[in-house]
């Protein structure tokens, strides 16, 4: 199997990806037991790591995790797994364990906390080529794990909700899905936040969802461009008379959803409210208020 190319640090080492491996005792892989993050790196710069790292170390503290190195070792780490990638425009994961417990201990305290991170080449959702066809979304009667379960403000590994909503999804005739909470409202989707845009004002769910970090970007963008943002439960039927709906990720910024259940969002194509924010939120990739350099972390 070809993996992509890029590099990885474990065990307190750089190595090529396809070299780094975890030991399958490690909770981590046995009970998806760890926290993570993704940053991406475009044009040699890391787009908002300080939030990324926040998140990061925040969702570590909730869930009883130590990260083993400081804030500016876990910076440097990353940006020498980016370095050595020689990737311009890179996918850098941080990753959390709760590792191996000496002798099999099933008490998570003995476990030994173990950081991986890696940078492969940048992956889009939706590669900018196909932003004009949009997603193909279903909404999946498949109920997101509630967050009084696990907190998804913590960036998890808990995907079998989304995978078999994926499913649902293929079934149904459409690529990807969004879950719905306990109360039939909008969540998010595998990777990605959803806003829905009705004359002029947008809304976003504001519980049982991750804190995107690229969704904080649409909020304080569509402030600056005078929009009306909402951040509230959203109902399935908003989708059904929107005049856009989009979703926002890391790993490939703002993508237009263009159908809902094999019906067009309005006249199916990207609108003009998506389009401002997503030109406004890629222009910030070189605003040093919001980017640094991988150069310039290394050479602190
Ligand atoms: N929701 C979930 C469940 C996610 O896993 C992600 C990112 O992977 C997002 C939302 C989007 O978050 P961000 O914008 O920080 O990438």
């Amino acid at each position: 199997m070809s993996l992509p190319l890029g590099t990885a640090y474990i065990n307190q080492e750089f190595v090529p990806i396809e070299e780094a491996k975890i030991s399958i005792l490690d909770w981590g892989f046995l009970r998806s037991d760890a926290t993570y993050d993704v940053v991406h790196v475009w044009k040699g710069r890391f787009f908002r790591l300080d939030s990324h790292i926040d998140r990061f170390i925040e969702s570590a503290s909730r869930i009883h995790l130590t990260l083993p190195v400081d804030r500016p070792g876990l910076e440097k780490i990353l940006a020498e797994c980016t370095s050595r990638s020689g990737h311009d425009n890179a996918y850098v994961e941080m990753i959390l364990t709760r590792g191996v417990s000496p002798a099999f201990s099933r008490d998570p305290r003995d476990a030994e906390n173990q950081l991986i991170c890696f940078a492969i080449p940048f992956g889009w959702i939706l590669p900018p080529e196909d932003r004009h066809r949009g997603l193909a979304v279903a909404i999946s009667d498949i109920q997101r794990i509630p967050p009084e379960s696990v907190d998804p403000r913590v960036k998890n590994y808990h995907w079998l909700d989304f995978v078999m909503g994926l499913y649902d999804a293929f079934a149904r005739g459409s690529t990807n899905v969004i879950l719905r909470d306990g109360s039939g409202n909008l969540t998010e989707g595998p990777g990605f936040n959803v806003f829905v845009v009705k004359n002029k004002v947008i809304a976003t769910p504001n519980r049982g969802v991750l804190e995107g970090i690229t969704r904080r970007s649409v909020i304080e963008l569509a402030g600056e461009l005078g929009l009306t943002m909402e951040q509230r439960a959203v109902t399935v039927d908003e989708t059904l008379g929107a005049d856009e709906i989009f979703a926002t990720s890391t790993a490939g910024g703002i993508m237009p959803i263009t159908k809902i259940d094999n019906l067009p969002v309005s006249d199916g194509v990207m609108g003009d409210i998506t389009k401002r924010l997503l030109d406004a939120y890629w222009d910030r990739h070189v605003d040093p208020q919001f980017s640094i350099s991988v150069a310039e972390i290394l050479c602190r």
